[in-house]
């Protein structure tokens, strides 16, 4: 049964990422489901001597196996839910860990696949907003042993009332074989309306699952742009609460008047209040049959208490048991969408090829008859590209908007596969080297780069470890040490305000030089600038270029750059174009030629006046 093989899937990652909770919650819920009856059991035995009172040694017998096997069971029991609670938080955390490595491992180009990106969110809102999935595992496994153990000691513990016979004469009728086959069949009936009427009703959730798919996506979405400081600027000075009010109120399957809300008035919230009353009619049952034979002299009055103790046991755990088991049922669809998760395939081949390391960092790349779409869009955005650059050399690539350079750029850091051609790396396709160690061969300062909210030197050195030496250095080469100064906890200093009161705000300049310093600080063989200077002042911007050549020093570095000014520092220029690199050569080549480099160049030129000129172009 599939809902038996997920379920049985889930415990098998549970017990890898926690044997010890596995273990300790195993034991803690059998002896939980013994303790009660065990109670039950030897009470009734206490009491049936004392109502005979003929053997003082068995009373003191029993009382002894009392305390000392209450004694051993509860220790045991505290010393095991003390190692389930501890380890409890440890295994949550590995679990929500699973599945972020798991994003966090994804290719890039995975993140542009909306399939991928919606069985992401459904996950999400099945475990944030009703708790399904791999923790649920963890809450069922607990009780469904709990209760399973509670039944199987409670039938144990009743096989008896079944073969006592009844002596008081109107009453042997009931010794007749078949009102103990009428009683079982009458309970388990009651107990399997009660568990169907639960099943039932949480199928209900399944089905307001498909319609509610959007609505964790649009939360996040939401949640995402409310709480982002850059996006908040824009939202209030084009008032935009409203519009996102409306957003968020538009799929309303979880509020009160939504489907489940409906759901809830009608057919499930029937089946789920008529569950409780097959219970009771199982109690009433109960007490009839055995009090009728107790009446009738087949047990003294100890064991009375036993039975209707057991049998209480058993059909409330048998319900309990099919409860939860229905609930593990209902949660074998969500696992799967988990599991559908945890195998999905990355795409990119990841080929196993060492990187050469060489100590002079002589490296040539060559693009070949690339081009490129993205992935579930039917326009190349690159087409049939072709140059060649040796390491060493400093790569300026130019061109309008959109015309691709940031594409190109992805896809030699390998965060996207061409869709046609190669790019080589001395002469060997990069899909063939280890994904990690060309992976490695970058730092890219990307336009939309980031930095976190840590201080200043986790920032730069990220996992790297920490110079001081070295990260004055690159302070210095980004023209960063003035703004240094004033903080006033040097490397400590937090940036932003999202974790420390103490946190310094910084502008889009200084920003992007602090991110400039981290792609500096890895001291990684190529060097990659998207717009590296697009958020700083003309003269910070003239500063870095002036020292381009000390801040590359021996890397290979490629920088895209809408100020062409750059381009005087660069080796070789490659001009984009729709796609296509129309124009490749020196400044001055490009210049004779008059192409578009040429157009851009002059459109560019326009604005300064001479002395500027001088200075700037
Ligand atoms: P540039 O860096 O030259 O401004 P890009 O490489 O960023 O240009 O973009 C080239 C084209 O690719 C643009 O038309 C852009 O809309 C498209 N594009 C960029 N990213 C994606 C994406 N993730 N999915 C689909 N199209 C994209």
């Amino acid at each position: 049964m599939k809902w038996i093989k997920n379920n049985g899937r889930a415990l098998v990652i549970i017990s890898k990422q926690s044997p010890t909770w596995l273990i300790s919650t195993s034991i803690y819920a059998i002896l939980q489901g013994i303790f009660p009856l065990f109670g039950i059991y030897i009470t009734a035995k206490i009491i049936d001597e004392l109502v005979l009172f003929n053997n003082y040694e068995k009373i003191r017998f029993w009382v002894l196996v009392l305390i000392l096997g209450t004694s051993l069971i509860q220790g045991m029991m505290q010393i095991s839910k003390r190692v389930h609670n501890v380890s409890k938080e440890d295994l949550r955390l590995k679990l929500a860990q699973l599945l972020s490595n798991k994003t966090m491992n994804f290719d890039y180009s995975e993140f542009d696949q909306g399939e991928r990106m919606n069985l992401y969110s459904q996950i999400l809102q099945d475990e944030n907003l009703s708790g399904w999935g791999l923790f649920q595992v963890m809450d069922y496994y607990e009780s469904i042993l709990f209760q399973w153990t509670k039944v199987v000691t409670a039938l144990s513990m009743s096989y008896s009332l079944f073969t006592k016979k009844v002596s008081l004469e109107s009453l042997q009728f009931i010794n007749h074989k078949i009102f103990s086959i009428a009683f079982i069949f009458l309970l388990i009936l009651f107990m399997g309306l009660s568990g169907f009427a639960v099943h039932n009703g949480l199928q209900f959730w399944l089905k307001a699952g498909d319609q509610g798919k959007l609505v964790n996506r649009k939360f996040r979405f939401l949640y995402k742009t409310l709480y982002d400081r850059e996006k908040d600027m824009d939202l209030r000075i084009y008032d935009q609460s409203e519009h996102f009010s409306k957003i968020a109120k538009s799929n309303i399957v979880y509020m009160p008047d939504g489907l489940m809300g409906k759901y809830g008035k009608k057919q499930m919230g029937f089946a789920l209040t008529v569950s409780p009353f097959f219970n009771g009619l199982a109690l009433i049952l109960t007490y009839i049959y055995v009090g009728t034979k107790a009446y009738g002299g087949a047990f003294e009055i100890g064991s009375l208490t036993q039975y209707v103790g057991a049998l209480y046991t058993f059909y409330s755990g048998f319900a309990e048991a099919l409860n939860r088991s229905s609930y593990m049922m209902a949660n074998s669809e969500y696992l799967e969408r988990i599991y559908r998760y945890l195998d999905w395939k990355n795409p990119m081949y990841r080929g196993s090829l060492t990187v050469e390391k060489r100590l002079d960092r002589k490296y040539e790349v060559e693009v070949k008859n690339l081009s490129f779409k993205y992935p579930g869009s039917e326009e190349y955005v690159l087409k049939n590209v072709n140059f060649k650059f040796r390491i060493g050399e400093r790569l300026a690539i130019v061109g309008p908007n959109g015309s691709g350079k940031t594409t190109f750029i992805k896809l030699l850091c390998r965060l996207y596969d061409p869709t046609e051609g190669e790019i080589l790396l001395n002469g060997i396709d990069i899909r063939k080297y280890d994904y990690r160690e060309y992976m490695d061969l970058f730092s890219v300062v990307f336009q939309d780069f980031k930095l976190f909210a840590v201080p200043l030197k986790e920032n730069i050195a990220l996992d790297h470890p920490w110079e001081e030496e070295r990260m004055v250095d690159v302070l210095e080469k980004v023209g960063f040490v003035e703004r240094f100064s004033t903080m006033k906890n040097g490397f400590d200093t937090m940036i932003y305000k999202d974790l420390d009161d103490e946190g310094v705000d910084l502008s889009g300049g200084e920003a992007q030089k602090i991110a400039l310093a981290r792609a500096l600080y890895q001291e990684k063989p190529f060097l990659i600038l998207d717009e590296p200077t697009a958020a700083l002042d003309p003269i910070a911007e003239y500063e870095i270029y002036r020292r381009l050549q000390e801040i590359i020093s021996d890397r290979t570095a490629i920088f895209i750059s809408h100020r062409l000014s750059s381009c005087r520092f660069s080796d070789r220029i490659a001009v984009f174009d729709n796609g296509e690199v129309s124009e490749v050569g020196h400044h001055e080549d490009l210049m004779e030629r008059k192409g578009l480099y040429y157009d851009l160049w002059t459109a560019q030129a326009q604005y300064y006046n001479e002395e500027e000129k001088e200075k700037l172009l």
